[in-house]
């Protein structure tokens, strides 16, 4: 090998340092019980990762249940203590977009947390897992009539309508059961999130919520409070509160802060000019995780009590009552309990001509899944990390570039990553933070089976969701 390959390469983006050990694990990217066993091997709650290929195969997800339920319990103890004094607690839904199982939403419920889901199969989960519906809620921007009288059947604890048209469809629907529906609004506050930075705006251009911005550019006369007045008119309708959600993988607390300042203030306002009681607040989830060396999250007390700072100010100054708030995070609860597990198939070095002249080795490292198992990076261009699982090694390190076994030139499931010059065929990676929207986004293409999701708890792996087998592939084929 050239020298290249035992130092940083020019092609590693620059979040990407040069690892002084390759094998390290880097703990904020790894579920609490995955280590490295005395012979080097990748392990969870002491069970190695070849054992877990033995048993259940690969592409495989492999989830911690110890941590699932501890970051679930951290969420709800940290944002409980920061709120207690405020308004008595934070209700925590778990967004089960991010990952639903019967199973995972049973470990939801056991440790106190409330269910958020958004279609008509996400309820039927919830059901099936024996969640009361008092601690569920639905979203959604295209709510079928089905899927509202399904919620009304269960008893929702709330409804988050998102239109003005769902609202008039809700309220006749109710009225026609003779019930009172238990309703939230989203709301859109002009706040965007983007990791290190957020973007406050007026005018929202957006499928999702209603929005805050009138014809003058204040709350007055805005889409939000013809739905606040419209709900004081209806008896089919039970106006919990407002709702917002200001997007994804965010690590700082100040646009939340804002968020709830924009929602607080207009709360105050429907209060004096409606009379409208809004006793409940949803903040939403969106709190980042860490996909790689380069993410920072914060502990969810940091945030908690940051958010709770503002609320309580905010309402002083208001002259309001603190609402009962609610918080949805999905991704920072189950995103970094599991990695996906592959087995390397084809190699091959390619050497990339770079601008400065030079010419530069890339590792392309085939794996036995993909896309159809993580479309995040297909999507969203997002990144990862990834180890090397089944041994440890002293060789350098080289820019590599982990791929599927997709008919596309863009399935990449980690685009940048410094991995040991002799990896070779057989060898098992271990790709961390795919607990959240990996599985739920998986595809069939290519007639790729879905990988199964095992969950390992005091030593035992037990499957909570089986692997697609080739029958399942055929069985929607009607011949
Ligand atoms: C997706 C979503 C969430 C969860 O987002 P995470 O980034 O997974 O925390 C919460 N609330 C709503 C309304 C969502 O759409």
């Amino acid at each position: 090998m050239t020298a290249e390959t035992s130092a940083a390469s020019p092609l590693a983006p620059d979040w990407l340092a040069y690892p002084e050990d390759a094998n390290e694990l880097l703990p904020k990217m790894w579920a609490r019980d995955v280590a490295r066993g005395a012979a080097g091997e990748l392990e969870i709650s002491g069970i190695p990762v070849s054992e877990l290929k033995a048993r259940f195969g690969s592409p495989l997800f492999v989830m911690s249940e110890m941590d699932f339920r501890t970051r679930a319990r951290d969420f709800k103890e940290s944002f409980d203590a920061a709120f207690a004094e405020l308004c008595g607690g934070v209700d925590v839904y778990y967004a089960g977009k991010s990952f639903l199982c019967t199973e995972v939403a049973r470990w939801v419920d056991q440790e106190g947390l409330r269910l958020d889901t958004c279609s008509g199969g996400e309820l039927a989960v919830a059901a099936r897992a024996g969640i009361p519906g008092s601690k569920l809620g639905l979203h959604g921007n295209n709510k079928s009539d089905a899927e509202l009288n399904r919620a009304l059947d269960m008893g929702l604890g709330r409804i988050v309508v998102d239109s003005l048209d769902e609202l008039h469809r809700l309220a006749a629907i109710a009225a026609e059961r003779n019930e009172r529906a238990n309703v939230m609004f989203r709301l859109t506050p002009g706040v965007h999130a983007h990791t290190h930075e957020f973007i406050a705006t007026a005018h929202e251009d957006q499928k999702f919520g209603l929005s805050m911005a009138g014809p003058d550019g204040t709350t007055a006369g805005s889409p939000a409070e013809e739905a606040v007045r419209s709900a004081l008119g209806y008896d089919s309708i039970n106006l919990l509160g407002l709702h917002c959600h200001i997007g994804s993988q965010i690590f700082e607390p100040e646009g939340f802060a804002l968020a709830a300042e924009r929602l607080l203030e207009f709360v105050a306002r429907m209060r004096k000019e409606h009379g409208a009681e809004l006793p409940e607040l949803d903040l939403g989830g969106g709190y980042g995780i860490a996909y790689t060396e380069a993410d920072t999250p914060r502990p969810p007390a940091e945030l908690a009590q940051a958010m709770a700072a503002v609320v309580s100010s905010t309402c002083a100054r208001l002259g309001i009552a603190v609402p009962r708030i609610s918080i949805e995070p999905g991704r920072a609860i189950v995103g970094p309990t599991t990695f996906t597990l592959y087995e390397t198939g084809t190699l091959k070095t390619v050497n990339v001509d770079t601008p400065d002249g030079g010419t530069y080795p890339r590792r392309y490292v085939s794996v036995d899944g993909g896309m159809s198992d993580n479309a995040r990076p297909v999507l969203y261009d997002a990144d990862y990390s990834v180890a090397l699982a089944s041994r440890v090694t002293q060789e350098p390190a080289i820019i590599s570039r982990v791929v599927g076994k997709h008919c596309e030139s863009g399935d990449i499931v980690v685009r940048d990553a410094y991995l040991p010059a002799d990896i070779a065929a057989g060898d098992l990676l271990a790709v961390p933070g795919t607990g959240a929207y990996c599985w739920a986004l998986a595809s069939n293409y290519n007639y790729v089976a879905r990988p199964g999701v095992v969950a390992v708890a005091d030593g035992q792996a037990r499957l909570i969701v089986r692997g697609e087998t080739e029958e399942d592939l055929l069985a929607r084929d009607l011949g």
